[in-house]
């Protein structure tokens, strides 16, 4: 049951992050008022803050506070009261950090901007909220962008990576490229041992991959395995989507993502078009892993769309 409430919520923030959704997310209308904003300490002087959208990490401490993704711009006043609320610091957020450029994650930009928090966040990030265009799996999942507001916009990117010398930390936002999307950042606390993931890793079940903003499967599995590697054993892990991890639950969903990539590849090897895949339910071994959101055959699709390179139309909007 909480697991079908959190995945109704992730439908409900993609349908209210965008415009032109399918009828059955456009009809998902987001209370805002209804919504609260929940902090927990991870370690340290790092929290995370759940509302509605992509998980919030937090730095709040004595030079003041730095936050990873920003959710939605309504909730934005919110968010700012629950940092207060932890008595730590009456400084303001100083810095937000994007991990991709996904409206669940960014639609506080405008808000935290206007607030005097410097927005950061890797190149592409800028660029594909300046043009907006087709967010996607290249397949059945697909949303329009509008180009975002100048004030939504980074002032500052990097290309590979960028640390942040703030709280006595060393917060190191490192890109991987092609995963979730192009612009994808993992961005990890050292002193503290928390990383956030961004949606490169996500505990709501087989993941949205965005194919059609430069993501693939493969950059996901790379950037996963490359993380696990150099990350501490014990470190903590703030999904995108989802509960604090750690890193056996990554491993898992990267064997997930490597089995199911595994068996499609094959099917293609096979000559299989992408209906057969379908008809014959060859992700059924992972059934655990279907979702409301990324049902099994849209993750097919994503994975046929990714191993073949088949991004879907790019619409862009002026
Ligand atoms: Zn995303």
């Amino acid at each position: 049951m909480r697991k079908k409430m959190r995945t109704r919520m992730i439908l409900s923030l993609a349908g209210a992050a965008l415009f032109c959704v399918p009828a059955t997310w456009a009809q998902q209308q987001t209370d805002w008022s209804k919504v609260q904003i929940k902090a927990t300490k991870v370690s340290g002087n790092v929290y995370m803050l759940e509302g509605q959208g992509g998980n919030i990490a937090a730095s709040v401490g004595e030079d003041g506070i730095v936050i990873v993704d920003d959710q939605f711009a309504p909730l934005a006043d919110k968010i700012q009261a629950a940092l207060k609320d932890l008595k730590i610091t009456d400084k303001p957020v100083r810095f937000v950090i994007n991990t991709h450029y996904h409206g669940d994650h960014t639609g506080g930009n405008v808000p935290f901007n206007n607030a005097g928090s410097t927005l950061i966040a890797q190149d592409n990030v800028r660029k594909r909220l300046e043009t907006g265009g087709t967010a996607g799996n290249g397949g059945s999942i697909k949303m329009e962008n509008k180009p975002a507001e100048k004030a939504a916009l980074p002032i500052i990117t990097f290309e590979h990576d960028v640390t942040v010398h703030l709280n006595g930390e060393d917060i190191r936002a490192l890109h991987f490229p092609s995963g979730h999307t192009d612009g994808d950042s993992i961005i990890f606390f050292p002193k503290n041992n928390v990383v956030h993931m961004g949606d490169d890793f996500v505990r709501y079940g087989f993941p949205f991959i965005d194919v059609a903003s430069g993501g693939s499967v493969q950059g996901m599995i790379e950037a996963m395995e490359k993380a696990t590697a150099q990350l501490p054993a014990d470190v903590k892990v703030i999904p995108g989507h989802g509960a604090i991890s750690n890193l056996d639950d990554v491993r898992a969903f990267t064997k997930m993502l490597k089995e199911t990539s595994a068996v499609v590849q094959k099917a293609i090897n096979d000559h299989k078009t992408l209906e057969q895949m379908k008809k014959e339910k060859i992700l059924e071994p992972w059934a655990k892993w279907k979702g409301d959101f990324v049902n099994d055959d849209a993750f097919v699709e994503t994975l046929y769309n990714s191993l073949t390179g088949h991004k879907g139309e790019f619409v862009k909007h002026n």
